[in-house]
């Protein structure tokens, strides 16, 4: 059995353990790291980055298909496309290497120890690791448990044959004809609509009253919309119950209460993730908890001294980006830095058609404050570059206080705002108010200027509207 001893052992090289270790590293903290799969995590192997290449795909063959059938205004005619999936797919797994390969270099050059392997805790200050050679025992005086966060099972339709999880939708060989998605989320209408765009029948089956529940309904209209034109079948207030004997289709509980039946070649289950918390030693630690998550305080610190958590064990959001500034903070905190969780905003993004984008309070959250509010919305369809891009669908909206115009939130629906996440979230993070971002030159022609237009409205004169 080998034994090594460090400062800082990081528990999970997902987005989260990764850019800790290496700001570890940077500071001259002598870490290690353990991971048992591959380095990036869920992000970049079967996450974020993996899902949107193959949204780019569908993407790309869907304008294609598009042009195909005459119905292009661009005047843009070919013959009949096909699409490859296996190619796709192996194009994919390229950039996951690259960022796999990324990663690695990074630790290593930010001179982090990378132990390949599953580790366990014994006690609050050792881990063992079960590697290919054998145990390594890890002494640290810090702990960061970055173990991250795996699909939720439904038990009537557990995960294996046509029954899949986000992990295998991202690696199917072929389009399937007919698939069913089991929760209208995030991953369901993401990987839903690039299916459908790929030449898929979609049905999504979701148990609450609308699709995107974490978002309000007008931000969520233009996305139901283009399900629709993409002849995407969505069930709301429907209830999966399992598959048919035969195994080739979905039974549910549809809103009126009749049971129906949809045909499916396969079942994508996307009705979220919960916290990796077993399997590690949990129990020989004993934190507490709140409710499934690893219970932190604003530095990240478990309730165990000298033992931090971050990323999605932690809790909501379980977003790649939370899991990174909490990594940042916490080597700065185990340098011996004064850091504490002070950040304003998280911004969210669903990459859905068209993409949607949040940061701060939606108005309803901003009311709920009590505090009284001014919101300003400029639609894309008045925005002349959306207009050439073919993107009239969607709107940014600012949310600020009436009575000094601090911008609150901001939110926008629209084709590729995806982009638009870094200025609202520094206007947030930067206390901006509604005249610092009306008064900011906005370059035209970009779909930016709705951002721009949306706090001018808010003040009373936009020009566009
Ligand atoms: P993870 O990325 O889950 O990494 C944890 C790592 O720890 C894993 O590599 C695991 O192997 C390792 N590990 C666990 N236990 C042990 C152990 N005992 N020993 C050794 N290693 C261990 N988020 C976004 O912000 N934007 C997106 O667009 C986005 N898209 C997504 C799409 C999909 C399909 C999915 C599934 C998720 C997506 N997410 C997205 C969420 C994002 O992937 C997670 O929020 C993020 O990966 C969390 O990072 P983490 O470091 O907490 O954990
Ligand atoms: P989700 O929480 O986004 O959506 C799950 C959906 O399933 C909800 O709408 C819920 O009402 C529904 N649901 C739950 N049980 C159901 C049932 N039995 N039948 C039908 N519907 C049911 O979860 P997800 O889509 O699995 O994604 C997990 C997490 O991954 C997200 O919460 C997010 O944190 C992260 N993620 C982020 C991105 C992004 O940032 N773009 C993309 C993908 C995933």
């Amino acid at each position: 059995m080998k034994e090594i001893s460090c400062k800082l052992l990081v528990i999970g090289a997902g987005p989260g353990g990764y850019i800790c270790a290496i700001r570890a590293g940077q500071l001259g903290v002598d870490t290690v790291i353990v991971e048992a799969g591959k380095p990036g995590g869920t992000c970049l192997n079967v996450g974020c980055i993996p899902s949107k290449a193959i949204i780019h795909a569908a993407d790309e063959f869907q304008k294609v298909s598009e042009m195909a059938a005459g119905k292009d205004p661009l005047g843009i005619s070919l013959a009949t496309p096909a699409i490859d999936l296996k190619k796709t797919v192996a194009w994919k797994d390229g950039i996951v290497g690259r960022l796999n390969t990324g990663v690695a270099g990074l630790l290593k050059k930010a001179k982090v120890k990378s132990v390949e392997g599953w580790a366990r805790f014994r006690d609050g200050k050792t881990v063992e690791v079960e590697t290919e050679t054998g145990i390594q025992v890890i002494r640290a005086e810090t702990i960061v448990i970055a173990t991250g966060s795996t699909p939720v099972e439904l038990p009537f339709l557990p995960f294996g044959g046509n029954v899949i999880s986000s992990t295998e939708a991202l690696a199917l060989k072929d389009v399937p004809g007919a698939l069913a998605v089991v929760g209208g989320g995030y991953i369901g209408l993401e990987l839903g609509t690039a299916f459908a765009k790929m030449g898929a029948k979609v049905t999504v089956v979701e148990a609450l009253p609308r699709i995107l529940p974490l978002y309000d309904t007008e931000l969520t209209r233009p996305v139901a919309k283009r399900l629709e034109a993409l002849g995407v079948t969505v069930l709301t207030g429907a209830k999966a119950k399992g598959l048919s004997p035969k195994g080739d289709a979905l039974l549910l509980d549809a809103a009126d209460g009749k049971e129906r039946k949809i045909a499916a070649d396969r079942v994508l289950v996307t009705v979220g993730r919960k916290p990796a918390t077993s399997g590690w030693g949990l129990e020989e630690i004993a934190l507490d908890m709140t409710g499934p998550f690893i219970k932190v305080d604003d530095q990240c610190r478990t309730s165990m001294r000298g033992v931090y958590a971050i990323g999605d064990v932690t809790g909501e959001p379980m977003l790649a980006h939370r899991a990174m500034a909490q990594g940042e903070m916490v080597a700065e905190i185990v340098a011996g830095n004064r850091r504490n969780w002070d950040k304003r905003a998280i911004p969210a993004v669903c990459f859905t058609d068209p993409e949607v984008v949040t940061a701060g309070l939606s108005p309803e959250e901003a009311r709920q404050t009590g505090i009284d509010i001014k919101i300003g919305q400029f639609p894309f369809s008045a925005n002349g570059r959306a207009m050439t891009l073919q993107g009239e669908a969607g709107f940014v909206r600012v949310v600020a206080r009436a009575d000094n115009h601090l911008v609150l939130g901001i939110q926008a629906v629209g084709s590729g705002v995806s982009e638009l996440a870094a200025a609202f979230s520094l206007a947030i993070e930067m206390g901006a108010r509604l005249e610092d971002i009306a008064g900011t030159i906005h370059a035209h022609p970009t779909q930016s200027e709705g951002f721009q237009e949306a706090a001018l409205k808010a003040l009373g004169h936009a020009l566009h509207i």
